[in-house]
C-alpha cells in the first residue's frame, strides 16, 4: 500500500490527473490524502519533473521563511486539485464541465501563464516558471489541466477507474483504447478476483 506522494502509483497518464489521484481513494471511501504539507507539494512537483533543482531550493527557502504562506499555498493547490477532479469526472460521465471548477482552473492557469518565462534548453526554447514565489509550485498543474482541455478533440475521454475504493482518473493512451482500470495490476486484478469469488459462491 502506498502511503505518500513518493510511493503512490502515477497511473493518470497526465500530470493534472496524477494530481487528482493524490487522494487514494475517491470511490467507496475518501482518502487518505497524500498532499498534507507544502513539503508534499514540492515533493510531488519534483517527482513529476515539473520543477528544477534551483527552483526547488528557492521555494523550500521561501516556505521555511513563511510557514503560514506555505500552508495557504497547500490549500490553494488542494482547491485547484478538486476543481480539476470535478472537470474531468464530468468528462467521464459526458456531463458538461462545471462552471465554477472551470473558472478556478482557467484563472489559475492564466495567472501561471502570466508568470512564465522562456528559457533556452539545449537547441530549444521552453516555457517555464521562475519558481521564486510559492504558487509557482502549483501553476504547472493548472497549465497542464488547460492543455488537457484544449486537446480534447485529439485524445480519448478522461475516465474514472470504477475499481472498488478507487475512483482515480486516467487518460487511456493504449493502442486499442480499452483500458478499464487505473492499474491492471491492482484494480483490474481485484475486480477479477471478486467476480471469480461471486461466481464460485465464496462471497466477498
Ligand atoms: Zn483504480
Amino acid at each position: 500500500m502506498a502511503s505518500s506522494i513518493f510511493d503512490m502509483r502515477l497511473s493518470g497518464g497526465h500530470p493534472a490527473l496524477d494530481l487528482v489521484n493524490t487522494v487514494d481513494s475517491r470511490r467507496g471511501r475518501q482518502g487518505p490524502d497524500f498532499l498534507r504539507s507544502f513539503d508534499d507539494v514540492l515533493g510531488f512537483t519534483e517527482r513529476l519533473q515539473l520543477i528544477d533543482a534551483g527552483g526547488l531550493a528557492r521555494l523550500r527557502k521561501r516556505a521555511t521563511a513563511d510557514p503560514g504562506k506555505a500552508t495557504d499555498t497547500l490549500m490553494r493547490m488542494l482547491e485547484l486539485r478538486e476543481a480539476i477532479y470535478s472537470l474531468f469526472l464530468a468528462e467521464d460521465s459526458e456531463a458538461p464541465y462545471p462552471d465554477e471548477a472551470l473558472r478556478t482552473v482557467v484563472e489559475t492557469a492564466r495567472a501561471g501563464r502570466a508568470r512564465q518565462i522562456l528559457i533556452k534548453a539545449d537547441e530549444n526554447f521552453v516555457w517555464t516558471l521562475p519558481f521564486d514565489r510559492l504558487p509557482d509550485a502549483f501553476y504547472p498543474f493548472a497549465i497542464a489541466a488547460t492543455d488537457l482541455l484544449t486537446s480534447r478533440s485529439d485524445r480519448r475521454r478522461v475516465r474514472e477507474c470504477k475499481g472498488e475504493n478507487c475512483g482515480w482518473l486516467f487518460l487511456d493512451r493504449s493502442k486499442n483504447g480499452r483500458r478499464q482500470w487505473c492499474s491492471e495490476a491492482s484494480c483490474g486484478v481485484h475486480s477479477r478476483v471478486r467476480r471469480f469469488r461471486a461466481r464460485s459462491g465464496h462471497g466477498l
